[in-house]
């Protein structure tokens, strides 16, 4: 087996070797979408990271068995058990109930990871699928004497967890001072959190269960700490989600299932740094920065150009979103398009496939994806074969790059080629340009070119003459 290298923010590096709780198999769990509202390219650029992380994985010969959760109860504003749920929020906002809002973005958000060729999970499983696991999962935290009631829930004493930092590297001082701005006066610690929360005396809320404490619902994190042990079992290798999950939410998951098990909840973790804007700002669906996958689709933008930018730039630092920068990508994705096309013309259907093992070219890619996902050194080998070529053969660069497809996932076998028409205006203006090339009259062979360039085309000089393509829409995905 090749040796793959990670980084682990539970250890804080990626100095050993991955390895497995079983051989060839990894149990992991993506945090998944608040489906609240639609998701924004900030949460896309970690879902897509989390589809490198599988498909490198698949890639290095493991089964992959990955979990994601749809919270759609119990993630209130603050991440701090403070203000409303926002799910029954946007439901009043958007005069609808709270289980419609969650059908309807959670179904959005499924759009958009098959528009980014993410690989669908094995599991989807929603916090409300699964009150009866996380109750249970209570019970066993009270029993051995973490929990406490007030007058609004069911907390988790985080003084009675030893190392409630571990993961977060924290200053336990510092944040007990800072927590403390959320005033909840009833609570024992600042860092407290909430398992279960009471439905307010005075209202119907629309979603709420019975529970041995009360009428209610569960916090944020339990969900998470009880699907992914109900459906992972003990093989919990990975887990995943953005960098702001690492100071709360994944710091609260792994306190509340280690007091519950007594042992080590997940060997990895691993986090996704932000998208931001130009000015540096957080990407947040709380502003205005807010921008859809949608949005670039309306801008003829192909949703794929977005996974390349995502594999740009190392997943472990910020992602800097601009319109130049996605239109960069747009005809980085174009060039690939068109180079895979031109291999597919100038295949010999009579020659076999070359066999690829111990390619050098491969190696240095395999190199590049086991070294904790240097995508963007991945990606360079992979689009010089496409564009280039390296003086292989196109039945051995058709081979390569389909192999190195399936880590970098624009699935080029299934996006639709096709041969276009060329207009026979654009085809005059081409034979114009080759006789005036010919008579070495360059200017005018530029000015024609500019002219082609202005409908929408381009020429290419090749041994033989020229190709002409379409810029903008020389192919279609499925
Ligand atoms: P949410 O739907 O808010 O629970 O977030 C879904 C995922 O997106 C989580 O893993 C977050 O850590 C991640 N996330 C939120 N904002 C950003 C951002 N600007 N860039 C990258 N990931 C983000
Ligand atoms: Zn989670």
């Amino acid at each position: 087996m090749k040796e793959l290298f990670l980084y682990n923010t539970r250890t804080r590096s990626k100095d050993n070797k991955f390895q497995s709780i079983k051989p060839f198999f990894v149990g992991m769990y993506t945090c998944g979408p608040t489906v609240y509202n639609y998701a924004h390219i900030g949460n896309l650029r970690t879902y897509v990271f989390e589809d490198i992380l599988k498909r490198v994985l698949m890639y290095n010969d493991y089964k992959v068995k990955h979990v994601m959760n749809i919270t759609d109860v119990g993630h209130l504003i603050g991440d701090r058990d403070m203000g409303e749920d926002k799910l029954e929020k946007h439901a009043k906002l958007e005069n609808k109930s709270a289980w419609d809002i969650a059908k309807f973005y959670t179904e959005e958000f499924k759009k958009n990871i098959k528009d980014l060729n993410i690989i669908e999970p094995n599991i989807w499983c929603k916090a409300t699928d699964n009150i009866k696991a996380q109750i249970k999962l209570i019970k066993k935290l009270e029993k051995r004497g973490y929990t406490y009631q007030t007058s609004d829930g069911i907390y988790f004493n985080t003084s009675k967890f030893k190392d409630y930092t571990k993961l977060s590297h924290q200053n336990l001082e510092n944040l007990q001072e800072g927590a403390r701005i959320e005033k909840n006066e009833e609570k024992k610690n600042s860092t407290d959190f909430a398992l279960w929360k009471f439905s307010p005396k005075d209202q119907k809320r629309q979603m709420e269960w019975k529970s041995p404490w009360g009428i209610g619902f569960p916090g944020w994190h339990i969900e998470c700490s009880a699907m992914s042990m109900k459906y992972l079992k003990k093989y919990l290798d990975i887990h995943c989600g953005g960098i702001d999950h690492i100071n709360i939410h994944h710091t609260n998951e792994i306190a509340q299932s280690e007091a519950a098990t007594g042992k080590q909840f997940f060997n990895y973790w691993i986090h996704g740094e932000f998208l931001n804007i130009a000015s540096g700002e957080k990407m947040a669906k709380s502003e205005e920065n807010f921008l859809r996958l949608q949005s670039l689709i309306d801008k003829n933008i192909n949703p794929l150009a977005f996974r390349l930018m995502c594999l740009g730039t190392h997943y472990r630092k910020p992602l800097i979103y601009s319109e130049t920068a996605i239109q960069n990508f747009n005809t980085v994705l174009n060039n690939v398009i068109n180079g895979y096309r031109s291999i597919l013309e100038k295949i010999d259907p009579n020659k076999s496939p070359e066999k690829i093992e111990q390619n050098p070219i491969l190696i240095d890619f395999e190199k590049a994806i086991n070294d904790d996902m240097n995508m963007a050194v991945a990606f360079s080998y992979y689009y010089d074969l496409l564009v280039s070529g390296n003086n292989y053969s196109p039945e051995l660069r058709k081979e390569l790059v389909l192999h190195m497809d399936k880590v970098i996932g624009l699935e080029l076998n299934n996006i639709k080629i096709e041969k276009i028409q060329i207009p026979q205006n654009i085809i005059q203006l081409a034979e114009k340009r080759k006789i005036a090339r010919e008579q070495k009259k360059w200017d005018e062979s530029d000015r024609l070119r500019n002219e082609i360039n202005q409908l929408e085309y381009d020429i290419e000089d090749t041994k033989d003459g020229y190709t002409i393509k379409n810029k903008l829409n020389n192919f279609k995905t499925n």
